[in-house]
């Protein structure tokens, strides 16, 4: 893959450019398409955003969410925007499999294809990219490509809080250890320019239903294993879990997280029960590698604290091979 700087000459003229990210798309993958294409738009390109699959409720109010295309809705669409396209973008996933639906479509696709992305071991399928996973979130780095091109004026009110978001989300709030000097110096650098954060950790963080909150309950309560042998948990969702308490898109996003603030708890891993699969979130604090372990046993990856992965057995027969793994490997 070469350097984005590269690709500059591609930008030099009016281009139509394809954005996309990844299937069941977050705050970073959301926030860095819709950061930059406003900048792109801004800088006289004709951009469609695509996301491979609908978008939590707590993103409907970034800016530029109304134009975006959901494939799962649109299909045909996104299919003629992909057709059209001079150049292909693609921000926070580096193989098309995240992609899910469109994979098929970007492997065949014949226009030059750019990648901006920090997750570990890029696949060979880019011309261009940034790949760097030290970087806090696609978002930072996003925030990186428009001051390389000199844009830094460029970055409105809008483009900000796209950034923010997945600056915010990605860094657990500037807690994480992936939060670097350069995550903070972007926050002050998008405060001076206006940024409201406030208003922004309240639209993701503190916009819950009551029957979210009380869901949570639940979860804590009856679907919570703690292993402390192993300094690991886990919660398993079933479908009937899932339709008991009306479970929408984006409800189940940070449930895996609580159990690390359990002192001495180091690995939490969610298994849940989807209609098409067995998905599974992983997350750790300190040195165990959850990305290798997604890579591993469940057929993922993602970040060394962050990861994500299926399994292709039922969810009760995942949830005795997870227990026997985590039995094998005994983490410390
Ligand atoms: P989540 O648990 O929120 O779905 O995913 C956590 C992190 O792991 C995200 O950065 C996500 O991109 C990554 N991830 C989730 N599922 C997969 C997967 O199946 N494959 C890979 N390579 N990464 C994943
Ligand atoms: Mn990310």
């Amino acid at each position: 893959m070469r350097p984005i700087q590269d690709a500059f000459p591609l930008l030099q003229s009016p281009k139509k450019i394809f954005i996309t990210t990844h299937h069941k798309p977050d705050g970073d993958a959301i926030g860095s398409m819709l950061g930059l294409t406003k900048y792109l738009e801004k800088k006289g390109h004709f951009v469609t955003a695509v996301s491979p699959s609908e978008i939590p409720e707590f993103l409907e109010w970034m800016p530029g969410v109304s134009s975006m295309i959901n494939f799962e809705e649109y299909p045909d669409e996104a299919h003629t925007a992909l057709f059209a396209a001079d150049l292909i973008i693609g921000v926070d996933f580096n193989d098309f499999s995240r992609t899910k639906h469109l994979e098929k479509q970007l492997t065949n696709a014949p226009q030059p294809k750019i990648v901006i992305d920090h997750h570990l071991f890029p696949s060979p399928v880019w011309d261009y990219g940034m790949s760097i996973p030290e970087k806090s979130s696609t978002c930072e780095m996003v925030y990186d490509f428009i001051n390389l091109c000199g844009d830094h004026e460029l970055i409105d009110k809008d483009i900000a809080a796209c950034l923010y978001t997945g600056l915010m989300t990605d860094t657990g709030s500037f807690k994480f250890p992936i939060t670097n000097a350069g995550a903070h110096e972007m926050a002050a650098g998008l405060k001076r320019i206006g940024l409201d954060h406030t208003s922004i950790h309240e639209a993701v963080y503190d916009s819950w239903t009551e029957g979210r909150m009380r869901f949570l309950g639940y979860v804590l309560i009856e679907r919570m294993e703690v292993f402390h042998k192993y300094n690991a948990a886990l919660i398993s969702l079933s479908r009937k879990d899932l339709s008991l308490f009306n479970v929408k898109n984006g409800d189940t996003e940070g449930l895996v997280n609580y159990p690390l603030s359990i002192a001495g708890i180091r690995f939490a891993t969610l298994i849940t029960e989807r209609n098409d699969e067995i998905k599974m979130s992983f997350r750790s604090k300190g040195d165990f590698d959850v990305s290798s372990f997604a890579r591993q046993h469940f057929d993922g990856g993602g970040h060394f604290n962050a990861s994500g992965g299926r399994a292709k057995t039922s969810f009760l027969d995942t949830i005795v091979n997870f227990k026997k793994i985590l039995s094998d490997i005994h983490p410390q």
